[in-house]
C-alpha cells in the first residue's frame, strides 16, 4: 500500500505564491484520488507486487492488460509526481541551489537563471495538462523536459530520474491564477526547497 507524502507544512504555508485552497484541494482531493486509484489498480497487477514506485513506473510494459496498464500509468504517475511536487516545496526552504547541485546546473544550463527559464518555458509551453521536469541522467547530468498528463521521465526508459517537477495541470493554479499559467510558474520558484531538491539529486 503506497502512502501519500505527509505535508510537513500547513496548506496556507506557501501563500501568497500558492494559495491555501489550491493546496488543500490539490493534496486532499487530487493526490488522494491518484493514490487510492493506484493502490486499487495494483491489487490486479500481481507481477508488480513488492516493487518500488520507481520500478513500477519503469515496468508498465510488463502489464499486458491494456486498460489496467493505462490506469496504473495515470494514477501511479499521479501518485509519484505529486509526492515529488509536495516534497520539494516549503515556505522557508533553502532559496537557491548550492554546492554540487549548483555546479551541475551551471555545467548543463550555463546558469541557475537559464535553467529556471528553460524549465519554465517547457511548463508554459506544455499544451493541455502535464508537467515540466528537471531530471538527473545516468551520467549525473541534469536534463529539462516536459511530459503530458501524469506521465514522467521514469516511464520513458532513458535513465532519467526527476529531481524537480512543476505541475502545470489547471488544478495546480486555476483558483488563484486562472488562465495565467506563466504567473503560477514564476511564483512556484519562490517556494522551491532547494535542500530537498539537492537530496533527490544526490540519491538519484
Ligand atoms: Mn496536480
Amino acid at each position: 500500500m503506497f502512502k501519500k507524502y505527509e505535508l510537513p507544512y500547513s496548506f496556507d504555508a506557501l501563500e501568497p505564491h500558492i494559495d491555501a485552497l489550491t493546496m488543500e484541494t490539490h493534496y486532499t482531493k487530487h493526490h488522494s484520488a491518484y493514490t487510492n486509484n493506484f493502490n486499487g489498480a495494483l491489487e490486479k497487477a500481481d507481477n508488480l507486487a513488492n516493487l518500488s514506485i520507481e520500478e513500477i513506473l519503469g515496468s508498465l510494459d510488463k502489464v499486458s492488460d491494456s486498460p489496467l496498464r493505462t490506469t496504473l500509468q495515470n494514477n501511479g504517475g499521479g501518485y509519484y509526481n505529486h509526492n515529488l511536487y509536495f516534497s520539494i516545496l516549503a515556505p522557508n526552504g533553502q532559496s537557491s541551489p548550492q554546492g554540487a547541485l549548483l555546479r551541475q546546473i551551471e555545467a548543463n544550463f550555463g546558469s541557475f537563471e537559464s535553467m529556471v527559464e528553460k524549465v519554465s518555458a517547457l511548463g508554459a509551453g506544455r499544451f493541455g495538462s502535464g508537467w515540466a521536469w528537471l531530471s538527473k541522467d545516468s551520467k549525473g547530468n541534469l536534463v529539462a523536459s516536459s511530459t503530458a498528463n501524469q506521465d514522467n521521465p521514469l516511464m520513458e526508459g532513458g535513465g532519467l530520474t526527476p529531481v524537480l517537477g512543476i505541475d502545470v495541470w489547471e488544478h495546480a493554479y486555476y483558483l488563484k491564477y486562472k488562465n495565467l499559467r506563466a504567473d503560477y510558474i514564476k511564483a512556484f520558484w519562490n517556494v522551491v526547497d532547494w535542500a530537498a531538491v539537492e537530496k533527490l539529486y544526490e540519491m538519484a
